[in-house]
């Protein structure tokens, strides 16, 4: 029986752009959804995020949404206090050792925070992930073991694969990483790595192109499926763009 996880990737794969990218950020979106909509009073969501001390970089910015202000203001202020209590609670702790050597060592080194500074670095680091790229891992592995388990077979995916942007670079290496998991059919290594050489071959032959066209020998020719090589290929390198705040 296939997964849900099947089906979408299935569907993500016609789309352009790496696949896992695409349903990781529409995942994303809907966990801050659920949070703005459902969640703003929910204690565990709280503790969850002041822990994390607020969201990663990357998920932060999706709290910008419409009809969202006000959601966003009750979290922050809850992650804002519990800084402060950290700020409040914080001890500069002195360097220990006699005097005469701590002198002796500030003349000879520069002063170094990590003694001083050592605790309120670690109470103001994150305490547990952030829970969006939490979710998005537990997603992450869920996909890729609907890819693996059904590369081959019936209904298999390798052929919309092949026949897709691919994965992003570091999504392929989480791919990869696992072909050696349980259930995972032996052929997966192969199959995937000759996938993955078609794509960046055609991606590469596309680039090579995009180069030539550019040369003022051959300006008069238009731009076809090429044109957007270069775009494609960051994606291809390091992954899609990050969201764009509404
Ligand atoms: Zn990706
Ligand atoms: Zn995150």
């Amino acid at each position: 029986m296939k997964s849900a996880g099947y089906y979408d990737l299935r569907q993500a794969l016609t789309e352009p752009g790496c696949a896992l990218c695409r349903l990781l950020a529409r995942l994303a979106d809907n966990a801050i959804d659920g949070v703005l909509w459902e969640l703003v009073n929910d204690p565990d969501t709280r503790r969850n995020l002041n822990r994390a001390r607020g969201y990663c970089r990357e998920h932060a910015w999706l709290l910008v949404r419409h009809g969202a202000s006000l959601g966003v203001a009750i979290l922050m202020q809850d992650v804002i206090e519990t800084l402060l209590g950290v700020l409040e609670m914080a001890n500069f702790e002195k360097p220990a050792g006699p005097p005469l050597s701590r002198v002796w060592h500030s003349l000879n080194h520069s002063p170094s925070s990590s003694e001083a500074t050592a605790g309120l670095l670690a109470e103001l680091s994150p305490q547990q992930p952030c829970p969006v790229c939490v979710a998005t891992e537990r997603a992450t592995s869920y996909y890729l073991e609907a890819l693996l388990k059904h590369l081959n077979g019936p209904d298999e995916l390798l052929s919309i694969y092949r026949a897709s942007d691919g994965f992003c670079l570091p999504h392929f290496r989480q791919a990869l990483a696992r072909v050696t998991d349980k259930g995972v059919p032996e052929n997966a290594f192969t199959a995937l790595v000759e996938a993955q050489k078609t794509i960046w071959q055609r991606l590469e032959a596309d680039l090579r192109e995009f180069i030539r066209k550019n040369n003022y020998l051959f300006q008069k020719e238009e731009f076809g499926q090429e044109g957007d090589a270069w775009r494609r290929a960051i994606e291809a390198v390091s992954g899609a763009p990050p969201a764009k705040v509404k």
